[in-house]
């Protein structure tokens, strides 16, 4: 298990962080137990942590648990190059409960991680200057007609 010790949780419960797929209603997280991607349908707003239950095969001690998805604005595909997917197997080891060197070192590899984000600019719009407002459109005064002078 020392492997995999530097593992951010909540409450004992794992925190994964959420990457975006192509399909929007569904988030990916790395798996460094299993050495696979999991796939779930989002239970929540895509910016919003929410626990789902764990799609291990590998089946660590926490399965009955599940995980925390924190989701990410990362693209899975933007960071999939650096996820060490086991081999078909390793895999069958995996899920029988079974280790190997190659397994081992895999899973201390570095995981996926989010990617930086230059911080979102406001998107605010520079508002056009106001027109100058206009006077009334009707004259307000009346021409004056001059008095004519009385007879006498
Ligand atoms: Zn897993």
């Amino acid at each position: 298990m020392s492997a995999v010790n530097d593992e951010r949780s909540i409450g004992g419960v794992p925190l994964l962080y959420g990457f975006t797929t192509l399909n929007a209603m569904e988030v990916a997280v790395w798996c460094k137990h299993c050495l696979a991607w999991h796939h779930h349908r989002l239970v929540g707003p895509p910016n919003v942590l929410s626990y789902y239950e764990a799609h291990c095969y590998a089946r660590p001690n926490w399965h009955d648990r599940g995980y925390w998805i924190e989701p990410t604005s990362t693209r899975m595909a933007e960071v999939f190059k650096e996820s060490k997917r086991a081999r078909v197997w390793e895999a069958r080891r995996l899920a029988a409960g079974k280790t190997h060197p190659s397994i081992r070192r895999k899973q201390a590899a570095p995981e996926p991680q989010p990617l930086p984000r230059p911080p979102e600019k406001p998107t605010k719009t520079p508002r056009k200057p106001r027109r100058k407002a206009y006077g009334p459109r009707w004259p307000t005064t009346y021409p004056q007609v001059p008095e004519e002078p009385e007879e006498a």
